[in-house]
């Protein structure tokens, strides 16, 4: 595998005060589609994901629920890790800042390095802190005296911290950003960041001092007294995951230094952490940075923003579990807007799932394998070369084109056209078929007529091609469904079983939707309050 080839895709690691809802499985199903397609035009890929551990918020709502926090973070952790299955998540790497033995050594590392150049004083500060977002606002960023996340009060505190030299950056960051050596999509984020750093950039507190974190996180290197501040402990995952200050620095190189694109999925809460801070203190540690970061919005639910307080946190798992895998990762692939937040319904995701799965690709398949089993007892043309002056041409070229289609949006991280590319291929097969007529011309065959019979061998030799070509490209998205008609156009023994749906016809629940309970205080940063 040469370093061209290579491809490391990354989610934020969420804190784990709180049961997973819809806006993580946005963000894990978007990297897991990257990670997948990448994986299918045989690039070599590594998917990471895994959790936030050493937020103080962590220590509150343990506290809250009695027990210590290492058990808290421990039991939470393990909920994220579970949406693997329901959500069919690739990823090949999870890791868990506070136990994971690979991160605490890279933290302590990058501190160094950055100490070393010089990026740090310790002086006093008086400022407003929101617990929820982990953060210290200033008075011009609370709008109307509070956080813009939560819409709390934040509190005030007054303490010693360590500070970050970010404004020595703010020249090296507009090169990153304007040059595109660092890509951040959509645009409209991209601008945002590019006229905050504009802006001139101020030094950031980057650390806590150990009696309010009541001693959880990584301490200071050389001031024991003081904690690293967390959000400088999680930025640093996307390497220590890879070995980064260990023992063995190997995928660090292979999937950091000598791969051909790094790439970041974040919310759009957490942006600047990502695009501006993040970036800043890899250039002061003297390493590479990522080459692109791509910005999701916010879900709401029912008109509601996404909060467990607010009784509204859909459990991504009951959702999976009720309408199926393939159904909920192609709702928040097609549906789901690349700016401005998208309103989940349950009503939505069911009338997806049929049109555009159930009555769409599924039936593409089922009436085309119908035909074959019907008309050719089972015998399954097999796959030919596509030409442009092939009979039925105009779907022959739609297929032919659809991985290009798909390969330009995900390179914006743009996921709608790229479902809707799959969309227009099912479209153009089923205009197709309906021009064509395979069962009038199965009528004629019967009777004879040899026209008739080879050109009904054509046309189900082109209607057969398409659904391989769907079968393949679908696998990112729908990665149960394609499997299955992957194997449906697999004969066994020369002939096909007879065809059965692959996507079920779904009804909208009568009962409310499915909740994730409640887990101790506190609410989510970067997928919505
Ligand atoms: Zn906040």
């Amino acid at each position: 595998m040469t370093g061209k080839s290579r491809f490391y895709v990354t989610t934020a690691i969420p804190y784990v005060n709180a049961e997973p809802h819809l806006g993580h499985a946005l963000e894990l199903v978007q990297a897991d589609v990257l990670a997948r397609h990448r994986r299918l035009r045989g690039q070599g890929v590594r998917f990471l994901t895994g959790t936030d551990d050493n937020a103080l918020k962590n220590v509150t709502a343990a506290r809250a629920a009695g027990v210590t926090v290492a058990e808290f973070v421990g039991s939470n952790a393990a909920r994220f890790y579970q949406l693997r299955r329901p959500l069919a998540l690739s990823f090949d790497d999870f890791i868990k800042t506070s136990a994971d033995p690979r991160h605490r050594p890279g933290v302590v590392r990058l501190w160094r390095q950055c100490a070393d150049r010089g990026d740090f004083y310790r002086r006093s500060y008086q400022g407003r802190y929101c617990a929820g977002c982990e953060q210290f606002y200033a008075p011009e960023e609370l709008a109307g005296g509070v956080c813009p996340e939560h819409g709390l009060v934040p509190e005030p505190v007054t303490e010693q911290n360590w500070f970050f030299r970010l404004s020595r950056y703010t020249g090296e960051l507009l090169d990153a950003l304007e040059s595109g050596r660092v890509r951040i999509e959509p645009t409209t984020r991209r601008n945002e960041v590019l006229a905050f750093v504009r802006a001139g950039l101020r030094d950031f507190s980057v650390s806590r001092p150990a009696a309010r974190a009541h001693g959880w996180g990584i301490p200071v290197p050389g001031d024991p007294d003081q904690i690293i501040y967390v959000w400088w402990d999680a930025l640093a995952n996307y390497v220590t995951s890879l070995g980064y200050g260990g023992p063995d620095e190997q995928p660090y190189q292979d999937w950091w230094v000598n791969s051909a694109e790094r790439v970041h999925v974040v919310g759009k809460g957490i942006t600047r952490f990502h695009a501006v801070y993040w970036l800043a203190l890899l250039l002061a540690a003297g390493q590479p940075l990522p080459t692109a970061v791509y910005v999701h919005e916010y879900l709401s639910v029912d008109g509601a923003k996404l909060s467990k307080s607010a009784g509204n946190a859909v459990s991504p798992s009951e959702l999976a579990s009720r309408f199926g895998t393939d159904a909920v990762r192609w709702w928040l692939l097609r549906d789901v807007a690349r700016l401005g937040d998208t309103d989940f319904t349950a009503e939505r995701l069911v009338h997806r799932a049929n049109s555009d799965l159930a009555n769409g690709l599924g039936n593409l398949q089922q009436r085309t394998l119908t035909l074959v089993h019907k008309y050719r007892h089972g015998r399954i043309a097999p796959p030919a070369p596509a030409s442009p002056a092939a009979p039925g041409s105009e779907l022959s070229l739609a297929c032919q084109a659809l991985p290009h289609r798909i390969d330009q949006a995900l390179a914006r991280f743009d996921f709608r056209p790229a479902t809707a590319a799959i969309c227009s291929v099912v479209q153009a097969g089923n205009r197709f078929a309906e021009t064509e007529r395979p069962w009038e011309l199965a009528r004629r065959a019967e009777r004879r007529d040899h026209a008739a019979a080879a050109r009904l061998d054509e046309v189900l030799g082109v209607l057969t091609g398409a659904c391989r070509t769907l079968a393949t490209e679908a696998g990112p998205f729908l990665p149960g469904g394609s499997a299955t008609l992957s194997e449906q156009l697999s004969p066994q023994h020369g002939a096909i079983a007879p065809p059965v749906p692959v996507f079920a016809r779904q009804q909208p629940p009568a009962d409310p939707l499915p909740l994730a309970p409640a887990l101790g205080a506190g609410c989510r940063r970067d997928l919505g309050p």
